[in-house]
């Protein structure tokens, strides 16, 4: 390991590997390593299938010495902190590292004091989250025996802001197959104002709701959780209202309104690495500052920053980062040639594949101002509007975007 890199980037997830892989098709020579303490790379999308017990958890993972590229270095370490004005990286075991161009790609982390009580429930009894176990989520759905099913999801930014309904979906499924639905009330209770931000998409969920007799309440902020009195608690905002009500137990305190649960679905609260909060690196809400179009650093020009990391106001997603990474990997190599990082071509495209059924799904993809934007690839799997459910989707969703992320985005191919 040498103590200076020519592109150095932190954290080997799917923004990392995709941009060190990219890198490498283009362009042998490049000295590239990247910092990463994690054994494991994980294709976190499967874990919706792996809640629902139609996909093998160990399958979503493979060695990280498999995923990082032939002739990249690997430090397994941990970045620390940020001295951009020296171009160096801090690290927990290595020292500092020093480096001509940095990409930050090390995700987000979840933040449990934001919801108090929550951390302490998770994982465990009726309390689930693909997030974080989804083999305990499928344990928790297999062995519901009916009463209110409660999904629901913190105000911060969470990756693929979709998924906690996907796994309701495939939850009511399982429930209507093995009996109980008779038996249970369906609950999401979201902050938002609407069941997904794109107009063409959410008209079609609401039918999905409609079909599935699901309750939706919309401005609900998930405030604490009780665990052993399974009751989540909740924040009105002026927006709240209720979509097909169900007649489930709640109870008020001051402003706070509970719901009784009798199983539990949630993303943890999200916020970005605490190293990258408390560096000079953030906004202020205190996410990765980069230009919206280039990923560029607002003010260090040698720096770039993808993924969930960044503070880009789309939904975070490895579907994101597919369209981050040419941009990124562009603009660092003009640079690498004394130009400009004048690729600003990033639109803030993202896509939700929200499956509804097990067989069906709906593919979301859309830009900063929430158009819907279907990828005309799609054409040639014969699906003509991508925001209908169609059973060629979920076959897309269960065996085609695997296979294309460990063969195809993870070496650096253009899909
Ligand atoms: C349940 C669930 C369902 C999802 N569904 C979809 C979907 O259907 N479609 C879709 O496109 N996306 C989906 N996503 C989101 C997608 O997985 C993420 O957006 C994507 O993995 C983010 O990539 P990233 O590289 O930014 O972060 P990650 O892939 O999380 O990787 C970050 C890496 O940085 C490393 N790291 C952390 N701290 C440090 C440090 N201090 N120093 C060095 N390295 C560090 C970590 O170990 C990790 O390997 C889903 C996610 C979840 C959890």
């Amino acid at each position: 390991m040498k103590s200076k890199y020519q592109i150095l980037i932190i954290g080997g997830g799917t923004a990392g590997i995709m941009t060190a892989a990219q890198f490498r098709e283009l362009d042998k020579s490049l000295e590239i390593a990247i910092i990463e303490p994690a054994k494991i790379h994980y294709y976190q999308p499967a874990w919706t299938l792996v809640g629902a017990g139609t996909y093998d958890y160990d399958k979503t993972g493979k060695p990280m010495g498999e995923v990082i590229p032939p002739g990249v270095t690997w430090i397994k370490d941990k970045a620390i902190a940020f001295e951009p004005e020296e171009n160096t990286v801090n690290t927990d075991s290595n020292g500092k590292i020093t480096y001509d161009y940095l990409v930050v790609a090390p995700g987000l982390t979840y933040d449990f004091s934001l919801v108090p009580g929550l951390g302490d429930a998770i994982d465990k009894g009726v309390v689930c989250s693909n997030y974080t176990n989804p083999n305990h989520t499928w344990d928790v759905i297999k062995n519901f025996k009916g009463g209110t099913a409660l999904f629901t999801q913190p105000t911060t930014p969470i990756k693929c802001g979709g998924a906690p309904q996907k796994i309701m979906y495939l939850g009511e499924h399982h429930f209507r197959k093995s009996g109980v639905k008779k038996k249970t009330d369906i609950v999401f209770a979201t902050a938002g104002t609407v069941i997904f931000g794109v107009k063409e998409i959410a008209k079609i969920l609401m039918n999905v709701v409609d079909r599935k007799d699901i309750n939706v309440r919309f401005g609900y902020q998930l405030k604490k959780v009780d665990g052993k009195n399974r009751i989540a608690w909740y924040k009105f905002a002026d927006h709240e209202k209720e979509h097909n009500h169900k007649d489930v137990k709640t109870e008020k305190d001051g402003e706070l309104t509970g719901i009784h649960f009798d199983m539990l679905h949630t993303a943890p609260p999200s916020v970005a690495p605490k190293f990258i909060q408390d560096s000079p690196l953030v906004n202020q809400d205190k996410w990765l500052d980069v230009n919206h179009h280039s990923m560029q650093h607002n003010t260090f020009k040698n720096i770039f920053g993808l993924g969930d990391v960044a503070a880009l106001p789309t939904a975070k997603t490895g579907a994101a980062i597919r369209k981050q990474v040419p941009v990124v990997v562009e603009n660092i190599l003009h640079l690498i040639n004394k130009e400009s990082a004048e690729n600003k071509s990033y639109q803030g495209y993202s896509s939700c594949p929200l499956v509804t059924d097990y067989g069906k799904m709906v593919l979301a993809e859309f830009d900063y101002d929430n158009n819907f934007t279907p990828d005309p690839k799609l054409k040639q799997m014969f699906i003509s509007d991508s925001s209908k459910e169609h059973w060629r989707l979920w076959m897309l969703k269960k065996y085609g975007l695997p296979y294309l992320y460990w063969n195809k985005m993870l070496t650096g191919k253009d899909v």
